[in-house]
């Protein structure tokens, strides 16, 4: 039974590497994914507001297609005007190119607005691309860091794993199911000391006869509060 104990001790022992490793590669990988989500929300307002930049760029350019098309009925009027004979038709003539050059003028203070428009998402854009920018350049070093850590951690956890495997087939199968259950359930030590009527595992009091019994049969135990598995130390 005590070689037992200080196998499962051993067992214990690297499995608390194990769970330690594990902790912190989960922690590092929730920092990763919340600065990759940071980012992808950055991209993602970049991106909705070229969007908003394309479509203002396409009324923009229809816009000046609508201008072209205006002044050349500008100029195509005007120059009918030497070839009038009639005064009424040079009369028509005119309101037309007045019609046509107001139009114009129309179209020209709505492309003035457009273009203010887009001058002013494509500033805002650009700050937030800068935003972005920074944001990467900033993460970059802690992410690479980050990578390089959890390859290390899988790394102890590689090495570590085949050891306690091997270590844990030495103890018996019961002692051994209890143990795996109670460490899975748990997620920490699962062996633990009784000292002093108490367990070292939850710190409630153990029934008197039943730690007067463990003394006696040095056998292994298990906590009736928290189902650790108690064992008494050698002196
Ligand atoms: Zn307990």
């Amino acid at each position: 039974m005590k070689e037992e104990v200080q196998q499962l001790i051993d067992v214990q022992e690297l499995d608390q590497k194990i769970l330690e490793a594990r902790g912190k590669k989960t922690e590092l990988l929730s920092r990763k994914e919340k600065l990759l989500a940071q980012t992808e929300k950055l991209e993602n307002v970049v991106a909705a507001m070229q969007e908003q930049i394309n479509e203002v760029q396409q009324d923009v350019s229809s816009l000046n297609q609508d201008l072209a098309k205006e002044q050349d009925s500008v100029t195509k009027a005007e120059d009918r005007l030497p070839e009038v004979k009639t005064q009424k038709e040079y009369l028509a003539i005119l309101k037309e190119v007045d019609a046509a050059k107001k139009n114009t003028k129309d179209t020209e203070e709505a492309l003035k607005l457009k273009q203010q428009v887009l001058d002013e998402l494509e500033a805002d854009q650009n700050d937030k691309k800068t935003e972005l920018n920074e944001f990467k350049s900033t993460n970059k070093g802690e992410l690479r860091d980050i990578d390089t850590l959890v390859a290390e951690l899988e790394e102890v956890e590689a090495a570590e794993k085949p050891k306690r495997d091997k270590l844990i087939r030495q103890v018996s199968e019961a002692l051994r199911n209890h143990y795996e259950l109670v460490l899975s359930r748990l997620n920490s030590i699962a062996l633990v000391e009784a000292q002093n009527y108490t367990c070292c595992g939850c710190h409630m009091r153990l029934p008197p006869q039943f730690f007067n019994n463990m003394l006696k049969s040095k056998n292994i135990s298990t906590c009736p509060q928290c189902n650790r598995l108690l064992y008494i130390a050698e002196d």
